[in-house]
């Protein structure tokens, strides 16, 4: 079986997964396949055609829970500008594996498979290890979420989310939250303004309105101890047709970055309420924000780190964001208890959706040995 990381990245970056469309189905297999062989109970989950997700585990049928490694199967689009490598043959150049997916985050599964597959045979009667392998988490954490709304996530103690961080441990992201506020109007001939109902006019009240939005008045906090602030931006205006008439029609997005204890639902009654009759408001994505107050597990991850890194991590939150919180959600659900949660994978953070985007191979191994440690530490093997 082949169980060479980088080998199995370069397997993968074959497949084009790029989201949209997705199109997860063949890689996916090719995972499935892989961990059937290698002992794993496989479970494919599809929230659309070919949009599949894999949950495959071992062991898992004492009373601790198995700990779960999780992975994104898609890939961002290649962008405008033209690769100067081919970014699905999986190229090197030194200790460099260039490809779409090599940084984000084809090396983190692979890390995590080999690692798993590695420890099968001492698996099978252990807490155990579920890998989640998801589709579509560059278009709103789609595969994720699927997972836990139709329940098909059975127990995990603790989550390992390998996106790209080099190697360091994070402890949680913000939430993140679109929405678009459309105001309506009424047209009429530009010059009798007073017949018609301006919706720019309008729109213009919401932005000033959302200007001062004041977090800690509407939300009742406005800072996290480790994250910070919650952000919000406004992103785009699109309205008006032609400059002699009156605009009956705005729509505009708002990108808001939130922190733990900001209840999503609760911030968008807050917009609701603030720009009252002047505009609508619809919900276009979300992810709760992730965090995990150190405990005991935590440390053990910092220190299986700390050789692979520049000393002792301290607690940090990592600025993207990913399925860990919609699976943490589902699994909080199924197993009733906490499930802490950290972010480390092989990956080069600022590499993430660059045009060239490349993997260090030295990075995949050590996350290799980093991802063993962590499961022969929670399995006691
Ligand atoms: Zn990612």
């Amino acid at each position: 079986m082949n169980t060479n990381p980088l080998q199995l990245t370069r397997d993968l970056l074959h497949y084009n997964t790029i989201n949209p469309p997705g199109q997860e189905r063949d890689c996916a297999r090719h995972l499935g396949k892989l961990l059937e062989t290698a002992g794993f109970g496989v479970k494919y989950h599809e929230f659309a055609e070919g949009r599949t997700s894999v949950v495959a585990t071992i062991g898992g049928k004492q009373e601790k829970p198995p700990i779960c490694f999780t992975g994104h199967i898609d890939i961002v689009p290649l962008g405008a500008a033209k690769w100067s490598r081919d970014p699905f043959s999986g190229e090197t150049d030194g200790d460099r594996l260039y490809g779409r997916g090599s940084t984000d985050m084809k090396s983190g599964i692979a890390a995590f498979v080999v690692a798993a597959i590695k420890l099968a045979p001492h698996l099978k009667n252990s807490p155990g290890v579920v890998l989640v392998l998801t589709a579509s988490e560059e278009v709103g954490c789609e595969g994720a979420k699927y997972l836990a709304q139709e329940k098909l996530l059975d127990r995990a103690g603790a989550i390992v989310v390998a996106e790209p961080t080099a190697n360091y441990p994070y402890i949680g992201h913000k939430g993140l939250i679109w929405v678009e506020i459309e105001t309506k109007g009424k047209t009429a001939h530009a010059s009798m303004p007073e017949q018609g109902d301006n919706a720019i006019l309008k729109m213009g009240k919401v932005i000033d309105a959302l200007e001062h939005f004041d977090w800690k008045h509407q939300c009742g906090v406005d800072c996290h101890h480790v994250m910070g602030k919650p952000t919000m931006n406004i992103a785009t205006v699109h309205g008006g047709l032609n400059t002699n008439s009156v605009p009956d029609s705005v729509k505009l997005t708002v990108d808001m970055r939130t922190v733990p204890g900001i209840d999503h639902v609760h911030l968008c009654r807050s917009i609701e309420s603030l720009i009252g009759p002047l505009g609508t408001l619809r919900k276009i994505v979300e992810t709760p924000p992730l965090y995990s107050e150190p405990d005991e597990w935590i440390e053990s991850v910092f220190e299986v780190a700390t050789p692979f890194i520049d000393g002792k991590p301290a607690p940090k939150t990592i600025m993207f964001s990913t399925d860990g919180a919609d699976l943490k959600r589902g699994y909080r659900e199924s197993s009733g208890g906490a499930v802490p949660t950290v972010i480390i994978g092989p990956g080069q953070p600022e590499l993430a959706h660059q045009t060239d985007e490349w993997c260090s191979i030295a990075r995949v191994d050590q996350s290799v040995e980093i991802f063993e440690k962590i499961m022969r530490d929670w399995n006691g093997i």
